[in-house]
């Protein structure tokens, strides 16, 4: 699991940031999904190591235009540049009649399934290997922020162990494999907890853009390995990030520390902020854990190693 950030200034482009997007790339299943897409993304797609064939899923957080206004041309290079199964795009109510307007009125037609679906809160998007979750956040238009959550991973199987404890070769072997306890024909039950590993817990990404601090935030973000939140301003001008229902770098480090987050990276810079250090000292001093999103820069999210975690975890349970 790894995220790249592909833009990373609030309202407009800067010459060192574009406006908001991020790529989260699945390796095991070569796909990438993307979260927000603003104006410019697929310039920064093509600077990047993220294929844009590879785009599966689009997940937008709200409707205002530096998070949006790449989504058609993006769209449309996705029918061009490959040959996609499915394409599927998330977000706020008002999406689907975007695209279809901006479609009708362009002459443009997608030659591949687009399915376009209306994010209400809740599991937006689930299957055997994820789940992601959406909550309306605190912004001026209704946004919403995305949990994306790996599910756990069986752990391995001693088949040596599974085999001296009367288990037959075959089919009984597999479902213990994927965790499931199997009755034998003389109706002793062999659990899988005795001969599996612990399962090995799955990987958690919270995005959570454009909004001031909020609990959903924090239940969000809970426990998560990675969390992407804005910093639109520094702590000087609290005021106007409340009014105008943006964070400070505080407010973004309290819902990681609340959160017992293990990272976090601040990112949607106001144009105003030369260099991102100043915030991020702020933001440290309430979560040490704390970087810089930057343009094109890739974070790997390593798998846990034991189910008790590293030592960044500040508390609080994945989940
Ligand atoms: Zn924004
Ligand atoms: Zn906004």
């Amino acid at each position: 699991m790894e995220v790249t950030f592909l833009g990373t200034s609030s309202g407009t482009p800067t010459r060192e940031r574009n406006v908001s997007s991020v790529a989260l790339q699945l390796p095991q299943r070569r796909e990438a999904w993307l979260f927000d897409c603003g104006e410019g993304t697929q310039h920064r797609l093509l600077a990047s190591r993220v294929r844009i064939s590879s785009i599966r899923r689009l997940f937008l957080t709200h409707l205002h235009g530096d998070h949006l206004f790449g989504l058609m041309g993006l769209l449309t290079t996705l029918g061009l540049s490959g040959d996609p199964e499915r394409v599927d795009v998330y977000g706020p109510e008002g999406l689907e009649e975007y695209v279809e307007t901006s479609a009708r009125i362009s002459g443009t037609s997608f030659d591949y399934p687009l399915g376009i679906h209306a994010v209400r809160g809740g599991t937006v998007f689930e299957d055997a290997e994820y789940a992601v979750t959406a909550a309306l956040l605190a912004h001026r238009i209704p946004a919403y922020g995305y949990r994306v959550a790996e599910k756990p991973r069986p752990g391995t199987l001693d088949a040596g162990r599974a085999l001296a404890l009367g288990v037959p070769r075959g089919p009984l072997l597999g479902q213990l494999k994927e965790g499931r306890d199997v009755t034998l024909d003389d109706g002793r039950v062999v659990p899988a907890s005795e001969v599996c590993a612990p399962p090995a817990p799955g990987r958690v990404f919270a995005y959570l853009t454009d909004t001031t601090f909020c609990e959903a935030s924090v239940r969000l973000a809970r426990g998560a390995d990675l969390v992407v939140h804005e910093a639109t301003y520094g702590s000087e001008a609290a005021r106007l990030a409340v009014e105008r229902l943006h964070s400070t770098t505080e407010m973004a480090a309290e819902v990681a520390r609340r959160a017992g987050a293990r990272r976090l990276f601040l990112t949607h810079f106001s144009p105003r902020y030369e260099s991102p250090e100043p915030l991020v000292e702020e933001a440290r001093a309430i979560f040490p854990a704390t970087e810089a999103a930057a343009d094109l820069l890739t974070v790997e999210i390593p798998r846990r190693d034991s189910p008790e975690g590293g030592p960044n975890v500040a508390g609080g349970a994945p989940g």
